[in-house]
C-alpha cells in the first residue's frame, strides 16, 4: 500500500496521460456530477456511474478504502425539474424524492457502489452564496437586475479546459443573450425567481443558483477547495466543467480546482444517436427488465471509457453468454484482493484499459476451464475488482427478464403430469418437472386440497 502507484489517468486539461499523484495519498478525493433528478435515468447516464465506480473501486484497491473519498451530488434544482413538477402537479420535492429513489435502485442493480457522499445541491445554498460573495469581492462577478454574472474576461486563461476557439465560446454563449450581460460569454451564478418557483433569500433578493456554480459548492463543502479527480460526461467539458473551474479557481485563488478532469465518451444506440424522437431511449429501468445490471455493467466496460459505446441488442446477448460461462467458474473460488495479477492491475492504471483487462479475464477463465485452481481464483477476484460476480450462481441462474412472457398453459400442462407421476410414485419424473418448471423461473407450493388430494400452485419467482 505504501508503494508510489503507477496509475496513469487521460487528463482533459492537459490532453495527455499523467502519472496520478494525489495531492494527499491519505486522502485521494474524487468528485462526479451526478443526475439531474426530474425524470427516469437513460442508459447513456448509466456509463458515467459505471466508469467512476469502477475507478473508484481502483482507488480503493491501491490506496486502500479509507483514504479515498467518492462524492457525487444530485441536481435537484433546475428549470425541467419545476416544469415537470408543475405538469404532473405534485410538488418538487415529491418529484426529485421519487427520481433519486428510482435513480439509486438503478445504479445499486448495475452492481455500483454509493458514494461516500451525495450531497443535494438544495442543501448547499449558503455554500453556493459564500462562493458568489468571493467572487464579487474579487472582481469576477457581479450583480444586475437580481442576477449575478460571471464576468468571464475577468479571468486570464478561462477556457483552459475546453480550448475551444473564442467564437465558438461566444457562439455558445450567445444563445443565452440578455441586456445585463456585460460580455456575451458571462454566465449566471444567481437568478432572480418568481412567484411559484422555488427560490432562497440572498443579497441579491429572492432566487435560485446557476447550475455551474452548485457543482462548485459541493465540491468545496466535501473535498475542499482542490481536489484530485473530477469525472463526468464528454458533454459537460463546456461550457459547465469550463465554468467550474472559472469559478472556483477565482473564488479560492489556486491554479487549479481538480488536478486530473476525466471524460467518458458518449453511448449510441444500434448507431444512432439516443434520442427520446428516434424512439431508441432506453431507461436503465426499462433495461433492467431485460437484462441483468451486471450484463449491462459488463456490457458498458467492454469499450474503453473514452470511445463512443454502439448499444445493441446483439453485443448484450453475447455479453450475457460470456457473463454466463465466467460466472460458473468463477463462483467456484473466493475472491481475494490479494489475488489479482500484475497484468490485470497494469491494464486498469494504463488509464482504465478496460479491453485489455478483460483480454485478461478471458484468458484466466480458459485457464481455469483447463483446471488451473489459480486462474479461477484470479478470475473471482478481478471480476470483483471490477464489481461483478456479485452474486450466487443459483441467484444468477435464477434470473429471467421480466419481458418474457410466461406461458401459463405449458406450466399448467407441467404441474399436470408432475402430480400424476407422484401419484404413480414416479419420483424421478415428478424431480425431473419440478427441475425444469424451476429453470422457467417457477415457483412450486405443494398442499392438500378438501379431500386430501395433492394441489400445487405456481408463482414467477423475482
Ligand atoms: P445529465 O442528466 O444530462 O446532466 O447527464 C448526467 C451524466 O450523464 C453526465 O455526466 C452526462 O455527461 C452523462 N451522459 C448523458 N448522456 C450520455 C450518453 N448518451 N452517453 C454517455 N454519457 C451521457
Ligand atoms: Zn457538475
Amino acid at each position: 500500500m505504501a508503494q508510489p502507484t503507477p496509475l496513469r489517468l487521460y487528463n482533459t486539461l492537459t490532453r495527455q496521460k499523467d502519472i496520478f499523484t494525489p495531492i494527499d495519498r491519505a486522502h485521494v478525493r474524487l468528485y462526479v456530477c451526478g443526475p439531474t433528478v426530474y425524470d427516469f435515468a437513460h442508459i447513456g447516464n448509466a456509463r458515467p456511474i459505471i466508469v467512476f465506480d469502477v475507478l473508484y473501486r481502483l482507488l480503493r484497491h491501491v490506496y486502500g478504502e479509507a483514504s479515498v473519498t467518492y462524492v457525487r451530488n444530485i441536481t435537484d434544482v433546475d428549470d425541467k425539474i419545476n416544469a415537470r413538477a408543475a405538469e404532473r402537479g405534485i410538488t418538487i420535492r415529491e418529484l426529485t424524492d421519487e427520481t433519486a429513489r428510482i435513480f439509486h435502485e438503478d445504479v445499486a442493480a448495475l452492481g455500483c457502489l454509493k458514494p461516500d457522499v451525495e450531497p443535494r445541491a438544495t442543501e448547499h445554498i449558503a455554500e453556493m452564496i459564500a462562493i458568489i460573495e468571493k467572487l464579487i469581492a474579487a472582481g469576477n462577478a457581479y450583480a444586475a437586475e437580481g442576477h449575478v454574472l460571471f464576468s468571464v474576461p475577468s479571468m486570464s486563461d478561462y477556457g483552459r479546459l475546453s480550448r475551444r476557439p473564442l467564437d465558438e465560446m461566444l457562439a455558445g454563449a450567445r444563445v443565452d443573450v440578455a441586456a445585463y450581460k456585460r460580455d456575451d460569454m458571462d454566465f449566471v451564478l444567481w437568478k432572480p425567481s418568481k412567484d411559484g418557483e422555488p427560490g432562497w433569500d440572498s443579497p441579491w433578493g429572492f432566487g435560485r443558483p446557476g447550475w455551474h456554480v452548485e457543482c462548485s459548492a459541493m465540491s468545496w463543502k466535501h473535498l475542499g477547495e482542490t481536489f484530485d479527480i473530477h469525472g463526468g460526461g464528454i458533454d459537460l467539458v463546456f461550457p459547465h466543467h469550463e465554468n467550474e473551474i472559472a469559478q472556483s479557481r477565482c473564488a479560492f485563488g489556486h491554479s487549479i480546482m481538480a488536478s486530473v478532469w476525466m471524460h467518458n465518451g458518449f453511448l449510441q444506440v444500434e448507431g444512432e444517436k439516443m434520442s427520446k424522437s428516434l424512439g431508441n431511449f432506453i431507461t436503465i429501468n426499462a433495461a433492467l427488465s431485460d437484462w441483468q445490471g451486471e450484463v449491462i455493467r459488463f456490457n458498458m466496460l467492454k469499450t474503453h471509457y473514452r470511445q463512443p459505446i454502439d448499444w445493441t441488442v446483439a453485443s448484450l446477448r453475447e455479453t450475457k453468454r460470456e457473463l454466463d460461462k465466467m460466472y460458473a467458474i468463477a463462483s467456484q473460488y473466493a475472491a481475494s484482493p490479494a489475488m489479482i495479477p500484475p497484468e490485470f492491475m497494469a491494464a486498469l492504471e494504463d488509464d482504465l484499459n478496460m479491453p485489455e483487462a478483460i483480454t485478461v479475464l478471458r484468458r484466466l477463465y480458459s485457464e481455469a476451464v483447463d483446471g488451473v485452481a489459480l486462474a479461477g481464483t484470479r478470475l473471482a477476484s478481478c471480476g470483483q475488482l471490477l464489481g461483478l460476480f456479485q452474486k450466487s450462481l443459483p441467484e444468477w441462474i435464477g434470473w429471467h427478464p421480466a419481458s418474457a412472457a410466461i406461458d401459463e398453459l405449458q406450466v399448467q400442462r407441467l404441474i399436470n403430469a408432475r402430480i400424476a407421476a407422484r401419484k404413480a410414485k414416479d419420483f424421478a419424473e415428478s424431480d425431473r418437472i419440478r427441475d425444469e418448471l424451476v429453470a422457467m423461473g417457477i415457483q412450486l407450493r405443494d398442499g392438500k386440497g378438501p379431500d386430501g388430494e395433492l394441489i400445487t400452485q405456481w408463482e414467477v419467482k423475482v
